[in-house]
């Protein structure tokens, strides 16, 4: 057994850079350098007869959730949100990043806004909201939004070079740290394993434009590119009622921008787009930790963004990232 945590932490100090940033504040980061680099602290965890649980896990359920309104979906992975009517969020709370998926069901069809991690059938719990036709459209491609594309027929997708690599999916190989025990709070899925666990390839049924709508019966959506966290990354307007699916563009708490396939100019524009809707929207709906935050929120994140362009705000270097860190969110960027 010790060796197995042992293993663990080797596993996880070796890939501190990938698995710290999402949803762990930085001074939480500190915390669990310290667990990482000072043996004592290991082994009196070890003596303890404690499960490794990592920080970041005992400090959910995050606040929020109290507020909203829980569907009864039984589940052993996912948890249902009632966030507004016919709009849910399906969220993972089990796993470090804490995915959140969101269904919104017009008379005729609904739309899936990202299937999540691809640890539980996000297609059983959406038959269980819905028995109308659904589609996919993803905010992004990266992995965490992908897992469950491979379970629908019917995906959207933006044409551009990472998305056609990203639908080829994900090997074990690469997809097995986001299930490493540090990973977990809680248990798996039934029948998921960290040394079997790939992102499925998928096929795209059809190529977004910017600006295109979809209808989905009495629920007009909208799409609006907004490149930067990633070349595909968009967001999702239902204006008539005052929502913005925002996918990793925003949400409250550090926001990864130091990938390669991040464009810090491109995600200074499409912040600046978003900064404009912000008087006409009622709430946010994040890719990541709640499914609810105030639209001014986009209006910070473009002076957010600014700042850091005039080098106007210091960072803090971690594990070599820039965190610049602003009012419940900061802005994780590479060092140069
Ligand atoms: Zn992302």
């Amino acid at each position: 057994m010790a060796e197995k945590i042992r293993s663990n932490l080797f596993r996880q100090s070796r890939e501190i850079t990938i698995i710290l940033p999402r949803r762990v504040a930085a001074t939480t980061w500190l915390t669990l350098l310290a667990f990482l680099l000072v043996p004592g602290l290991a082994s009196s965890q070890i003596n303890a007869g404690e499960p490794l649980r990592p920080e970041w896990c005992r400090q959910l359920p995050r606040p929020q959730y109290k507020n909203l309104e829980r569907v009864n979906v039984t589940d052993d992975w996912f948890e249902v949100y009632r966030v507004r009517p016919d709009v849910f969020a399906i969220y993972e709370p089990h796993q470090f990043e804490e995915v959140i998926s969101y269904l919104i069901l017009g008379s005729r069809r609904a739309l899936l806004f990202d299937t999540g991690l691809g640890v539980g059938r996000i297609s059983y719990v959406t038959a269980k909201l819905t028995s109308l036709p659904v589609t996919v459209l993803n905010s992004h491609t990266h992995f965490d939004h992908i897992g469950g594309n491979a379970e629908f027929s019917e995906v959207m997708g933006e044409d551009t070079s990472f998305t056609r690599a990203s639908i080829k999916g994900q090997s074990n190989i690469y997809s097995r740290d986001a299930l490493a025990a540090e990973r977990i709070c809680g248990t798996l899925a039934a029948g998921v394993r960290a040394d079997s666990y790939a992102i499925r390839p998928w096929h795209i049924s059809h190529w977004v434009q910017d600006g295109e709508r979809i209808d989905l019966g009495g629920r007009q959506l909208e799409i609006i590119f907004t490149p930067g966290h990633t070349p595909d990354s968009l967001c999702l307007l239902d204006r008539k009622h005052g929502l913005l699916f925002t996918g990793d563009t925003f949400y409250p708490g550090p926001i990864y921008l130091f990938t390669p396939e991040t464009d810090f100019a491109a995600y200074a524009r499409s912040a600046s787009r978003l900064a404009h809707l912000a008087p006409s929207l009622k709430l946010l709906l994040p890719g990541h930790n709640v499914p609810v935050a105030e639209p001014v929120y986009l209006t910070r994140l473009l002076e957010a963004v600014r700042k850091v362009q005039a080098g106007l705000v210091n960072s803090t270097v971690i594990e070599g990232r820039r965190e610049y860190r602003f009012q419940d969110f900061s802005l994780l960027l590479a060092v140069k």
